[in-house]
């Protein structure tokens, strides 16, 4: 699993995951693809972004390449 993807404006969406939901969101525009997620858990996202950065926060959602390097600060 990659730990970034591009993102359409030119920077990197960083990878995150709980359970079997995977999200790539970019710090620069906002922009997020989630992968896995319920229907209604993407619509959440969607209709409020900040809730991924919340999670992240919190730990919910952890750094994809958590495992072999530090965390993203
Ligand atoms: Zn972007």
């Amino acid at each position: 699993m990659d730990s970034t993807i591009e993102c359409q404006c030119g920077n990197k969406q960083y990878g995150y995951y709980s359970g079997a939901t995977v999200v790539y969101i970019c710090f620069k525009c906002g922009k997020f693809a989630c992968f896995g997620g319920s229907k209604q858990l993407q619509e959440i996202f969607m209709t409020d972004t900040n809730v991924i950065l919340d999670l992240i926060k919190e730990g919910t959602l952890k750094r994809i390449d958590n495992l072999n390097t530090s965390d993203y600060k």
